[in-house]
Order: structure tokens, then sequence, then C-alpha cells
């Protein structure tokens, strides 16, 4: 068994476990695989364990891994998230490769992927990205201005407005981190009452994503406890 697809073993152990402990049915939590800064080959150890799903800050970084698993696995189905700051100049690379945007913060982004996105791929499936600690170097839209750009963003054609995802400050108990993401539960659920068709609430990371679990992520978004320490600090 290679490292990653124990560590992807242990990963998933623990978010049954935190699924368990939530009451809550396993299935109903999916995991990203972080692959940012990890080369092609680690997403390809991913891959053979077993795992779909993966995420990337770095759009340059992502395009050109993206472009390297078609070529070396075009059987396979991947699903490519894009979770990184996203500037205007880089959105048609976005539109064009990725599956997911989960980073949304942006009206005119929002407007420029709904454009770019190319009319032989399925619609981009986006979540806004909500700031909940004011936090001054984070991007991420702040919670009054959520209903209006979510109504905002569903309404435009070739998107498709799955949900929330957020990256709260990093906090050290259980209960302290689960406090920050009871608060993007609620504004989940605000929005979803509002009538918005929503299932997706992406939070939780190595550290955290126990209490991300028990305050009902959909997502856990986990790099290091899968694919090792980063080599440079991001
Ligand atoms: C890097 C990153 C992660 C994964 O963080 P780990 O601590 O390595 O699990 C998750 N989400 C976002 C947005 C990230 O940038």
């Amino acid at each position: 068994m290679t490292t990653i697809e124990d560590n992807l073993r242990q990963v998933r152990q623990r978010i049954e476990l935190a699924c368990a402990r939530a009451g809550r049915d396993a299935a109903q939590v999916g995991l990203l695989a972080v692959s940012k800064t990890f080369g092609p080959e680690a997403v390809r150890l991913a891959l053979a364990a077993g795992q779909r799903a993966f995420g990337e800050n770095y759009v340059q970084e992502g395009v050109e891994k993206i472009l390297a698993l078609r070529q070396s696995d075009p059987g396979a189905t991947i699903e490519w998230h894009c979770i990184g700051p996203l500037q205007s100049n880089k959105t048609r690379l976005v539109a064009t490769h990725f599956d997911w945007v989960q980073s949304l913060d942006r009206l005119k982004i929002a407007e420029r992927l709904s454009a770019q996105r190319p009319a032989e791929r399925p619609d981009l499936q986006v979540c806004l990205q909500v700031k909940l600690d004011g936090g001054a170097n984070k991007s991420g839209l702040s919670p009054q201005d959520l209903p209006a750009l979510a109504q905002a963003v569903a309404a435009l054609p070739r998107l498709r407005l799955r949900g929330l995802m957020c990256i709260p400050e990093p906090v050290q108990t259980f209960d302290a981190q689960r406090a920050v993401f009871a608060r993007a539960q609620a504004l989940f659920e605000q929005l979803r009452a509002s009538g918005l068709a929503l299932d997706t609430l992406s939070m939780g990371m190595s550290e955290d994503l126990d209490a991300a679990v028990s305050a009902g992520s959909t997502l856990v978004r986990v790099g290091r406890a899968i694919f090792g320490q980063r080599p440079s600090p991001v």
C-alpha cells in the first residue's frame, strides 16, 4: 500500500468517525483531495486509491495537472475544483478546464466565468466563499453581501450555484472551531430557505474537519493529511 493510499484510508475513517459522532450518514460528506504544490504523480496515486475529486489553488499549476492527467489517464473521471483566489485574467483558463469553482466572491468574476464557459462543457459548478471571522487578508465576501450575490449568481447562465465554502482562521479547540462553522451552516440554511436549491457546504481541512462535519459540512478539503507536508508554506 502506498503512503497516499494509506493516508486516504485514514482520512476517510476520520470522516466516518466524525459522522458517527455527529449522528450523520458518512455518505453525506464528500472528500476533496487538495493536491496544490504536489505533482501529477501524487494525483495518480490518489486516483489509483479511488479518490476522484481534487482541489487546486493556483490556476496555472492546476491547469498543467489537469492536462497531464488527461493525457496519462484519458479514461478517468476526475472532478477538478478551483479553491484559490481568482483574478479576472485567469477566469478563461478556469472556465475552460475546471469542473467546480469554490472561491467565487465577486459578481464580476462570476459574469466572466459564465460568459467564458465553453458551450460543449457542462455548467460550471460554483460555491460562494464567505468570510466568517473578518480576517483582513482572506478572500471571501461578508455575510451581509451573501444573499444578493447568491441570487445574482444563481441567475447566470452556464453556472450552477451549489453552495458555500469557507476557510476560517485557525483556532485551537473543537468548540471554537465548531462555533465558526455553525455560522456558515446558518447562512447556508438561510439561503436554502430563501428558495435556492443548494446542496454543498464546503468546510473543514486537515486540522478542523471533525468540527466541520459536526456543523454540517458536506465536503471537506484535505491536503496535508493525504499528501504530506507541503514543501513551501501556503
Ligand atoms: C490548502 C487548502 C486546503 C487544505 O489544507 P490542509 O491543511 O492541507 O488540509 C483546503 N482548502 C483550501 C482553500 C486550501 O487552500
